[in-house]
């Protein structure tokens, strides 16, 4: 890869600042050299991520509202459409189809509309996005009110059905792949399907972590290890291709000089 950065790992879904200690987390993010997209679930927790982050070369803090809590965040949609002026990145956003959610589906497919809209207007968008139970809807509104020129969807932790991953990397998908989407026969089938030049990786720590440590290097490696396998790749050759794919993404979002 060209210019001075180094990339050990890639985590494109991360809960920072869900974490217990996040200026540990980060420190260890530079240390590791894990290029790192902080995710966040509530637009007025951008600011603090920012802050945190200004100063990394490793990290970037992506603007969200988290369907799981427009129930109780829906007021937080205009400052949402506010920040996304702002920042090339944008999650957690999107939709969850799960019973517990199914009350607030009409709200959380207004915010999810209105933060592709704006993030089209824009153009120069990447969105890191959550589809449980929801993968149609959300393909079906990329494909309505976005570009593929223009917003970059990274779909995370995808578990919706083959066809419709195959309508996703037709509308520009990526997928960022975590740990656990690799430990059944659903998950191995899916990442088997999808372009090398889509692939990213995730941990959507803390919510992956296993015991009480920040173990975000360690298993983005046993992550990619784990692809490779699958892949019936050399770790180090899918490295190189995950290199490729995170810096077209965030060229798109406008870091492209993170690598000069
Ligand atoms: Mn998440």
């Amino acid at each position: 890869m060209s210019g001075t950065l180094s990339f050990q790992g890639f985590d494109f879904h991360c809960h920072i600042d869900l974490h217990r200690d996040p200026a540990a987390l980060i420190g260890a993010c530079e240390r590791d050299q894990i290029l790192t997209l902080a995710v966040t679930t509530t637009p007025k927790a951008w600011p603090q991520n920012r802050r945190w982050t200004a100063k990394s070369a490793y990290i970037h803090a992506a603007v969200g509202l988290h369907p799981e809590l427009v129930g109780e965040r829906y007021s937080e949609v205009e400052l949402l459409e506010k920040y996304i002026g702002e920042c090339g990145f944008i999650g957690e956003i999107g939709l969850d189809g799960s019973p517990r959610y199914r009350k607030t589906r009409a709200a959380q497919r207004d915010v999810f509309e209105r933060a592709l809209k704006r993030a089209q207007t824009l153009g120069s968008r990447v969105l890191s996005i959550h589809s449980r139970r929801a993968a149609d809807d959300v393909v079906e509104l990329l494909a309505q009110h976005t570009t593929p020129e223009r917003v970059l969807p990274i779909l995370h932790w995808y578990s919706g059905s083959a066809a419709c991953a195959l309508r996703a990397i037709e509308r520009g998908c990526y997928f960022s792949i975590n740990r656990r989407m690799l430990e059944h026969k659903a998950g191995t089938a899916l990442v088997r399907r999808l372009p090398l030049g889509r692939l990213l990786t995730e941990t959507d720590a803390p919510f992956t972590t296993q015991g009480n440590q920040p173990a975000i290097a360690s298993e983005t490696r046993s992550t990619t290890n784990a692809l490779a396998q699958i892949l019936a790749m050399d770790s180090s050759e899918l490295l190189e291709i995950l290199c490729q794919n995170a810096e077209h993404v965030l060229r798109h979002g406008g870091l492209g000089n993170v690598a000069q």
